[in-house]
């Protein structure tokens, strides 16, 4: 019926590369807070054109995880993170899943 399917997406605000597929959001009103930035973002279930850095653990607002920085494959800018592991079960749903700061992204 939706014969636009897979048209739109999300790019890095830096460079315009093309980072996430707008089918792929989980959550639109995710609310992310982290060192690495705070505010509004969405909740993706895979991202593209990006670099997973190295795996680390944080002690967030709702808890324990592990996550990696999720960089711009062009640029490198911080877009955002990827949950590797949650610790509480309310949580569990994240894990795979990346999270791009709203701020760090332009629709397109
Ligand atoms: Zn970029």
């Amino acid at each position: 019926m939706d014969k636009s399917v897979g048209l739109r997406g999300y790019c890095c605000f830096n460079c315009r590369n093309i980072v996430a597929d707008h089918n792929d959001i989980i959550n639109k009103e995710f609310l992310g807070i982290h060192e690495k930035g705070r505010g509004r973002a969405f909740l993706f279930s895979h991202a593209i054109n990006v670099v997973e850095e190295p795996p680390y653990y944080i002690i967030m607002i709702t808890g324990p995880h592990v996550v990696s920085d999720i960089l711009c494959a062009e640029c490198g800018k911080n877009l955002g993170w990827k949950y590797q592991r949650s610790f509480r079960e309310v949580n569990k749903y994240k894990e795979g899943k990346i999270v791009l700061v709203k701020y760090n992204i332009i629709k397109v």
